[in-house]
């Protein structure tokens, strides 16, 4: 089999994953789908962290315009991230491969705290480390923490999950004439504004170096496709 293109890697899942066909909450097939093909990937030698998102269940700015403060609308979105690690980490478990959630926040009932050390010790033994709880401060997305992690952690790469196969010009489920890129820049992703990722996301990985991969999760296996050099996606990368 074909050895790996990265050997350490930070994959962000959206939260919307979680809730399957649904537009709220969580699917547990769909979570059991994802758990699988995390297993999958961790088997080819790839140390592997993952980044999850809260969309399924508190974005900041959706809350914030009803009632509550910014910040604690984020604070919120934070900690739905937090759940879904926890779900994905049981997922991991009941197939029998080991997992850790680790949390932005400190939550010592629910989980441990984040840091790059302990992410270290997990990767090295095996685990499949999911990280919770964002960055940590408002303002932020999941996206960028994805990215933050990366760097922090000595990632080769951001491989960003969505539910298209990769950068396009315009939202290609809307816009028939959108055009995909196999490839751009860091600077041309943030210049074209395109929506995939966040400005801020894009800025620290073209500061730190880090390629991301934009590929679509739809097919069962696309992760392990990715880290094959077999699957189909956006590299972005400077
Ligand atoms: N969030 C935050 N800071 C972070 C990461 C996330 O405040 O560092 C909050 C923010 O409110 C966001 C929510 O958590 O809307 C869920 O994250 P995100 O929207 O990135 O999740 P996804 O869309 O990937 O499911």
């Amino acid at each position: 089999m074909a050895e790996p293109v990265y050997r350490r890697v930070v994959i962000k899942l959206s939260g919307e994953y979680f809730a399957g066909p649904h537009s709220f909450g969580m699917d547990q097939p769909t979570i059991d789908r994802i758990a699988g093909d995390l297993i999958a990937a961790r088997q080819l030698g790839v140390e592997v962290a993952v980044v999850v998102g809260g969309g399924n269940m508190v974005r900041g700015v959706e809350v914030s315009s009803r009632g509550v403060s910014r910040p604690t609308g984020d604070t919120m979105g934070m900690l739905a991230t937090v759940m879904n690690c926890l779900a994905l980490e049981a997922a991991i478990e009941r197939r029998g491969a080991p997992a850790r959630a680790l949390s932005a926040f400190v939550m010592p009932q629910v989980c441990e705290l984040y840091t790059r050390g302990a992410t270290h010790k997990y990767l090295a033994e095996g685990r499949i480390v999911l990280l919770g709880g964002g960055t940590g401060n408002p303002f932020f997305t999941t996206d960028t923490t994805a990215v933050l992690r990366a760097a922090e952690i000595g990632a080769h790469a951001v491989l960003k999950a969505t539910n298209v196969d990769g950068v396009y010009t315009a939202d290609p489920k809307k816009d028939p004439s959108a055009k995909r890129f196999d490839r751009l820049t860091h600077s041309q992703a943030i210049e074209g504004g395109y929506k995939v990722m966040d400005a801020t996301a894009f800025a620290l990985a073209r500061e730190t170096s880090l390629p991301i991969i934009v590929f679509s999760i739809a097919e069962p296996g696309s992760i392990g496709a990715i880290l094959r050099g077999t699957g189909h996606g956006t590299i972005v990368a400077g």
